[in-house]
């Protein structure tokens, strides 16, 4: 991210989108573009790009772009996909650049220059919807593409999908049903599998998933609204029973009910949204989902970590800890566009949730016998599921210490139970760290910096397997892994938190 000039944010752009000014320069008209034409708009005062075959002018958002204008220059007059894939396929390009689209590719657009290889970027445009579909399996995938088939009796229909894979578990699994319409993806690594069809028949709106983890066999159970004998399951949505990358397949949003707002700190709020019945989501340790917010009319998207309602889990408090409800810790900030939309939801009102997304492995931790959390302000998000998986499922672990900063005392999240966390468990160790305390502070000080890892994150013993978590502003997190670095760790030994 870079700093925007006054009167550059996401509102301001918005407010131009609506003002009625012609964006494109083409008078409201749709071209196709052909290959040298997007080739010539590739200066910053005339710059077009190419996303997913769609060409957009780019030239009115360059001083709005978070990421700076030397950031979309690098796809200036070619095919962007793979670049804005990369950095942020969530953002809705769609709506966000909608006046400035200028038409479509007239043939297949030509590859971003960074690609070298000719079947791969083959294989990403037809991915990209930019050539027509077709199956692009070689042999051996073709062995581990999961398959499905259903069957019914007189008041339910079960759609069986043989995975292939003997370590299925319900993160793996995400199931929706709405409006007849039923989607089933299946995580396959870094593949997802696909069962989208419109439902022949109305189903009722809760559905049950069952798992056979050894086996691999996922069941899907819907009830029949009426008991009539369906003749087929129904027809097939566009990305039905296909298997490809996870990241070439575009996010899933469900709307969920916001049930409970509780306050955490003075400008930091507890949400809890409720699933839909018809859904089947449980977000993995180190990984985010995105919310989706209609803000002055354009889709606004921002991810946020879910957590747990609290940290000890033995200390039954009435919760909705069931898999049927999210929680978010989410901090509001005085001038947040999406934040402050979020904090004038109701309770009762409903907000899109998309599916998780994140490169953080649980088997990291499970062979770790020392883990060091950084965290800075809400990059505390990710620590709370972590913290909770690593004390109470992983065995080998024989020190778990968290250091948290923050700007001032008030600004700490959830001091209270990490301090009767580290008294319950004598495994757990935590440290606050504020860079502007009131002079009655006694802890440490400052922000993060060489010495200050060099004292905290230490093996418990010679040659002891670390990992080192580290979460916050960007600056922080970049900082923190250039001086772990610096002291010697490995790459393998830190994990990063990011988008
Ligand atoms: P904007 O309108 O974008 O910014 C307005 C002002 O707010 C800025 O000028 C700045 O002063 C301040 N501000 C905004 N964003 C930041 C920032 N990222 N760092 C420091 N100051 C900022 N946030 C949570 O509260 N809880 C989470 O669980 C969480 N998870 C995240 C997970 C990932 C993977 C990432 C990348 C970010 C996460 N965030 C989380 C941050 C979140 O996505 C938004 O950036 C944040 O809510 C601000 O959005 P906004 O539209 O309200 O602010
Ligand atoms: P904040 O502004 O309250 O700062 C908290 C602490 O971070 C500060 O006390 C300081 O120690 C440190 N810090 C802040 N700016 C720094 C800088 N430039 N250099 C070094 N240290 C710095 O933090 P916040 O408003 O709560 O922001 C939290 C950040 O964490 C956001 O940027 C958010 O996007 C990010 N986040 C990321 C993820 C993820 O998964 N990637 C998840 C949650 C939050």
């Amino acid at each position: 991210q870079v700093p925007l000039k006054p009167g550059r944010s996401l509102m301001d752009w918005i407010r131009l989108t609506k003002s009625g000014k012609d964006l494109t320069g083409l008078k409201g008209r749709l071209v196709e573009v052909t290959e040298d034409e997007l080739a010539k708009h590739n200066k910053k005062e005339d710059c077009w790009i190419c996303i997913r075959g769609f060409v957009y002018n780019v030239t009115p958002y360059m001083e709005y772009h978070p990421g700076g204008e030397d950031e979309l220059m690098k796809a200036a007059g070619t095919d962007g996909t793979d670049l804005f894939d990369q950095v942020h396929r969530w953002v809705n390009y769609e709506s966000m650049l909608k006046e400035c689209l200028v038409g479509r590719m007239a043939v297949k657009p030509i590859a971003a220059p960074k690609e070298v290889s000719s079947t791969l970027s083959e294989e990403k445009k037809q991915l990209n919807g930019m050539l027509p579909e077709k199956k692009i399996l070689g042999a051996s995938a073709k062995d581990l593409t999961p398959s499905y088939d259903w069957f019914q009796t007189d008041s339910l229909i079960t759609v069986v999908i043989y995975t292939k894979q003997k370590d299925m578990n319900a993160e793996l699994v995400i199931v929706d049903c709405q409006d007849k319409q039923l989607r089933g993806e299946i995580i396959v690594d870094d593949h997802s599998y696909l069962v989208e069809v419109d439902l022949d028949h109305a189903v009722q709106e809760d559905v049950s998933v069952n798992i056979a983890e050894k086996v691999g066999k996922v069941d899907i159970t819907l009830k029949k609204k009426d008991n009539i004998h369906w003749k087929m399951l129904g027809q097939p949505l566009e990305s039905h029973n296909t298997f490809i990358k996870r990241t070439d397949r575009g996010l899933f949003y469900r709307k969920c009910k916001l049930v409970s707002k509780m306050e955490v700190t003075h400008d930091t709020k507890l949400l809890c949204l409720m699933l839909p019945k018809s859904t089947h989501l449980r977000v993995p340790t180190g990984q985010h989902v995105y919310l989706k917010q209609i803000i002055a009319g354009t889709e606004v998207v921002k991810p946020y970590t879910p957590v747990l309602p609290f940290l000890l889990l033995d200390f039954k408090q009435p919760s909705h800890h069931d898999g049927a409800h999210i929680y978010l810790m989410i901090k509001i900030y005085s001038c947040g566009l999406f934040t402050q939309a979020l904090d004038h939801l109701q309770i009762g009102d409903y907000i899109s949730v998309s599916n998780p997304e994140g490169k953080f492995k649980k088997s990291q931790v499970q062979t770790s016998e020392d883990l060091f959390l950084l965290a800075a302000g809400t990059g505390f998000t990710p620590m709370v599921k972590l913290l909770n998986f690593a004390l109470t499922e992983v065995r080998c672990l024989r020190a778990v210490k968290l250091i948290f900063f923050n700007k001032t005392e008030d600004d700490i999240l959830w001091r209270n139970q990490l301090e009767q966390l580290a008294l319950k468990d004598e495994r757990f160790e935590v440290q606050f760290v504020l860079s502007q305390p009131t002079k009655d502070w006694m802890g440490k000080q400052g922000k993060i910096s060489s010495s200050l890892l060099s004292e905290f994150v230490k093996r418990s013993r010679k040659d002891s397997k670390v990992l080192i978590c580290i979460c916050g502003p960007t600056p922080f997190t970049e900082q923190g892994v250039q001086y772990l670095k610096d002291l010697g760790y490995s790459q393998e030994e830190i994990h990063a938190f990011t988008a």
